[in-house]
């Protein structure tokens, strides 16, 4: 018992004295790991064949230079990434995120974190993730246009439809697609569809695709209320950021008949007691690519607070879609006390480690990112298979798949928490679950 305790102590010790200074790398690592001995005491064999040691180094990780010139003439220089995690069931498969605080130990801890999301769907996809620290916020088309063409002038080498196939995530939306594919198709001389996926369903890409995360999440959270004998139908809900995972939700969460009252950017939060306007939040970031702050100014019913903490907000649903480490333990704490009774995570570790435990302690249905944002890489793997078939599905029996596709993952989730003693913790069941499926196919590899 205290042995294998000791065990994964001790590789977690060894991960954070390895890859210095990536503390949120070493937070993913360790959320993980802290859940495995269950599985080490039920089968040793892992423990024997050192599949933790292993999944926690990459497989591969690739640092490139990205130089372009702006509208002016004046050159910058980048710094690209590709991490390349673990490919025992499939292709490499995650997304590539542009923002200024990107760095190797970030898109280490996002293709980490992404290993077990993509085992948890069932689909055939290892993990990745990659990026580069460029901002786009406020940079032309044609100057997006040309970063992303010297970015993938690097980065193509390592790409292909059975190698790695990236997708978006912060910072990289259709635009950016178009312009990462254009540039791939035409130094490689080949229309390889299934190399990238998030791209327009005029040209390739799956329909659901650009909604599958944020509907999925609500989908997620549908199921784990459902478990405890409630709907969404009704339910005042709060949902931070205002990109490409909060709209779909938001949208899903209004369809079904739910209240959001809050959305947020990382300057700050808009607060509208009657329902957030979709329409209006999506003109401003999708069309305008402007900020939040300019909601209030067309609702004067709206309250905007620069740097306001949504997580003050009284709700009882709360989706935390902007990015990793936004929601503390005292936000989880005022979540609770605020009466908030579910919790779905549509960003990537959006809950600090004393959040998440805040949250369970207070018997909160939880949904870590894990699971509850798979949709969104699901339905790229349904991309894929549509390449591969050189077949187009429609919005619906697309829509139909992705549901099937979360409701198996609470599903599956929930029966590995139970074999392993945490009803109820969606937190141990995703990790596990993860686990189980990879690390079974790493031992019929062999030490590779
Ligand atoms: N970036 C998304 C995620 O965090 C999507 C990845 C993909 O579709 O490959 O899961």
């Amino acid at each position: 018992m205290a042995e294998i305790d000791a065990r994964i102590e001790n590789i977690i010790q060894d991960v954070i004295r390895r890859n210095p200074g990536e503390s949120e790398f070493h937070q993913a690592v360790t959320e993980v790991a802290e859940t495995l001995a269950p599985v080490l005491r039920k089968y040793p064999h892992y423990a024997e064949h050192k599949i933790i040691e292993r999944i926690c180094e990459p497989e591969r990780q690739i640092i490139f230079r990205v130089p372009w010139q702006d509208d002016s003439g004046e050159v910058h220089i980048n710094r690209g990434f590709r991490v390349g995690f673990n490919s025992a069931l499939g292709p490499y498969k995650g997304g590539l995120r542009f923002h200024r605080s990107v760095n190797l130990g970030i898109v280490k801890f996002l293709g980490f974190e992404q290993v077990f999301k993509n085992a948890i769907t069932g689909m055939p996809i290892g993990g990745a993730k990659g990026g580069a620290d460029f901002d786009p916020r406020g940079r032309s088309d044609d100057e997006v246009m040309r970063f992303c063409q010297s970015f993938m002038t690097e980065l193509y080498r390592h790409l292909g439809e059975f190698t790695d196939v990236p997708a978006g995530d912060i910072g990289v939306g259709a635009r950016e697609i178009g312009y990462l594919f254009g540039q791939y198709k035409r130094i490689t001389n080949r229309y390889e569809s299934g190399v990238l996926t998030g791209k327009n369903p005029s040209w390739g890409g799956s329909l659901v695709r650009k909604e599958a995360t944020g509907y999925g999440v609500v989908y997620f959270v549908e199921e784990m209320l459902k478990a405890r004998g409630e709907t969404i139908e009704g339910k005042t809900c709060v949902v931070s950021g205002s990109g490409n995972v909060a709209i779909y939700a938001i949208e899903k969460l209004e369809a079904l008949g739910a209240r959001v009252v809050a959305c947020s950017d990382s300057d700050g939060v808009v607060h509208d007691p009657r329902g957030i306007r979709l329409d209006t939040v999506q003109r401003i970031k999708e069309v305008e690519r402007g900020r939040i702050s300019a909601y209030a100014d067309e609702h004067p019913q709206a309250a905007y607070q620069p740097a306001g903490n949504i997580w003050s907000i009284p709700c009882e649903v709360a989706l935390p879609c902007a990015t990793q480490n936004e929601l503390d333990e005292a936000s989880a704490r005022a979540l609770i006390a605020n009466g908030c009774i579910a919790v779905g995570e549509g960003a990537n570790m959006p809950t600090t480690p004393g959040g998440v435990r805040a949250l369970l302690e207070a018997g909160v249905a939880y949904g870590p990112g894990k699971a509850a944002n798979a949709g969104g890489v699901a339905t790229s793997a349904l991309e894929m298979q549509q390449n591969a078939s050189r077949d187009a599905w429609t919005f619906e029996y697309t829509e139909q798949r992705l549901h099937e596709i979360m409701k198996d993952i609470h599903r599956h989730c929930h029966e590995t928490a139970e074999e392993f003693a945490s009803p109820g913790n969606h937190v141990v069941g995703s990790n596990i679950l993860g686990f189980l499926r990879v690390a079974e196919a790493m031992v019929a590899f062999g030490v590779i």
